[in-house]
């Protein structure tokens, strides 16, 4: 078994993920692994950051697949013995114009940014060793989605107490209600990726209270983020950042020293925690 520390970022091979990989590559003293769910576009992508005389390692991982996600478990489990460094990263948006009903885009995009996200969580996270880090690449369209929720909603989503099942619950209701067209009603707004970041943002709170509870002595620090509005295929070519820009508080986050012992369990923006 390799001694050799290791970071894997998920749904990487273009976009803010590349950018991230790219990054750590650099900056990571270990082994940095590049994921695609497609092993062409992966490999493609390894060869582009070769080219720049970086070296990272690919795995296959489809985190809407749970078998591709415990073979990278497994993977992970018999080389390294755990990870140190886990962002995910992988995730969809229709585009505004897209006439895909609103109850398709809600099952589709929850499926894979809430629970493809949380399924990588719940298989990898135990893997975690000491002092690692976690990165959620949530949005800021989860802070303002959360403002245009009912208040009763609002104070589930902000509760200190809040489960994983209730959460779960909540996610699930949300794709209910929008194939029954009574989602607003039930005080959703009207965003499906919207919703789904509330969903990785508020999961990210919960996962960082478990960790202080579970394994508390092993300093791993779990957060959230925003990249900002970051020139990708997903937002397009109007966005104010680059694809490095966007990588910068990802990386931050992934990189914190051992001595930190915060930001942990925080949305955060611009390398700064945000309110929620
Ligand atoms: P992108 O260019 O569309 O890249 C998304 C990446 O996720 C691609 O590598 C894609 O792979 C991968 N992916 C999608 N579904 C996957 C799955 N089931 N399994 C594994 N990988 C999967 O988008 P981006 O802008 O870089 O977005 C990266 C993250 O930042 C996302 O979570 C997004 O929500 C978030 N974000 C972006 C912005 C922005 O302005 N761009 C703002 C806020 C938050 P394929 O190539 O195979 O599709």
């Amino acid at each position: 078994m390799s001694n050799v520390p290791v970071a894997v970022v998920t749904g990487s091979n273009k976009g803010i993920g590349l950018a991230i990989v790219r990054a750590l590559c650099k900056q990571f003293p270990g082994d940095v692994y590049l994921t695609s769910r497609d092993p062409q576009r992966g490999q493609a992508a390894v060869a582009q950051l070769q080219q720049e005389g970086l070296k990272p390692l690919f795995h296959q991982l489809d985190i809407d697949d749970l078998q591709s996600i415990r073979a990278l478990r497994d993977f992970l489990k018999d080389k390294y013995g755990g990870i140190n460094v886990l962002v995910n990263n992988a995730g969809i948006a229709f585009k505004v114009n897209d006439t895909a009903p609103f109850a398709v885009q809600a099952e589709v995009t929850l499926k894979t940014n809430f629970f493809g996200t949380r399924n990588v969580c719940t298989e990898l996270l135990p893997l975690m060793k000491p002092y690692g880090e976690v990165v959620n690449v949530s949005s800021m369209v989860s802070a303002s989605a959360l403002g245009r929720c009912s208040q009763q909603l609002q104070q589930k989503f902000r509760s200190d107490t809040i489960t994983e099942e209730e959460l779960v619950q909540l996610m699930t209701k949300f794709v209910e209600d929008a194939k029954k067209n009574i989602h607003e009603k039930e005080g959703w707004p009207n965003t499906a990726y919207g919703v789904s970041k509330i969903g990785v943002t508020v999961l990210s709170r919960i996962q960082a209270r478990l960790l202080n509870e579970q394994r508390k002595g092993d300093h791993i620090l779990l957060n959230a983020c925003c990249p900002g509005w970051v020139r990708t295929d997903m937002a397009g070519p109007k966005a104010t950042k680059s694809p490095e820009e966007g990588a910068e508080t990802p990386v931050y986050l992934a990189l914190l020293p051992s001595s930190a012992d915060a930001p942990h369990g925080q949305y955060v923006s611009e390398k700064t925690v945000q309110p929620w």
